[in-house]
């Protein structure tokens, strides 16, 4: 009884992906399932498909609850494994002296509730489905999660990705989905653009030096849909790529193959 137990309840759900910080994770019910993470109800498609992931630093444990569609429960638990990210301590550093004015910080606040906002839509269309593709071939100069110590205070860790490329480059989409937000020149990201690729995954483009891109529309993966610019707060023209769940910042490494190598390289 006990095997034949576990037999259906692994055909009635399959997961793939990594449970890991900054992870996602793709699931598959029969059509009808409800889907409940820690309480939580996820969006399913009509086939079954549907997605979650875990935040740089998500704790070990998380329940994945089912409800059939004849009504019967099932539980599966996960553990998410803990990452170690880079961390640099910088110590004697003068005192900070760019802190934005006061009208800078209305406008960063004004800004981040757009971004916020993007980041909280749900949207029935699984654009995800496809997977996702490197929006830029070019040498990674940030990583997920590193974090700077100065003067003993720890900063914001960063969320994206951050691929150098020259100027004026062309930034693929990666991955389809509906453009939700499009903005020229926001204070720290500039040139930025958010794609909606469904069931509350984004992904944020930004400091470009072109959006080329309108709100509303709906891309392709590998799409054009801007240029690599230093715009916003940028010490050199490069892509910082971001991808969310809500509000749980994911790793876009893992969500693509490794880096190629660069041609004739
Ligand atoms: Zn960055």
């Amino acid at each position: 009884m006990l095997l034949a137990a576990t037999a259906a309840a692994a055909q009635d759900l399959r997961l793939a992906g990594e449970a890991v910080q900054g992870g996602l994770i793709r699931g598959q019910v029969p059509p009808g399932t409800e889907v409940r993470l820690d309480g939580r109800a996820l969006r399913v498609a009509a086939d079954g498909l549907f997605v979650f992931g875990f935040g740089r630093d998500a704790k070990p444990d998380h329940s994945l609850a089912l409800r059939l569609p004849d009504g019967s429960h099932q539980e599966r638990s996960l553990t998410v494994a803990k990452r170690s990210y880079r961390v640099q301590r910088i110590d004697g550093l003068a005192p900070r002296m760019v802190t934005p004015d006061a009208a800078a910080l209305v406008r960063i606040r004004r800004e981040n509730g757009w971004i916020a906002a993007a980041r909280q839509r749900d949207t029935p269309e699984p654009h995800f489905a496809a997977g996702f593709a490197w929006p830029l071939r070019g040498p990674i100069t940030g990583v997920f999660g590193s974090q700077r110590i100065l003067n003993g205070e720890p900063r914001r860790p960063h969320y994206g990705v951050d691929i150098a490329g020259p100027r004026g480059k062309p930034v693929l989409s990666p991955a389809a989905g509906l453009v939700a937000l499009v903005e020229a020149d926001l204070y720290y990201t500039g040139g930025t653009i958010i794609i909606d690729h469904g069931h509350g995954l984004t992904s944020v483009l930004s400091h470009l030096s072109a959006v080329l891109v309108k709100l509303g529309e709906i891309v392709e993966q590998g799409q054009l849909v801007g240029r690599v610019g230093a715009s916003g707060r940028a010490t050199g023209p490069h892509l910082d790529w971001r991808v969310n769940w809500f509000a749980e910042r994911l790793d876009p490494a893992r969500l693509v193959p490794p880096m190629p190598k660069p041609e004739g390289g």
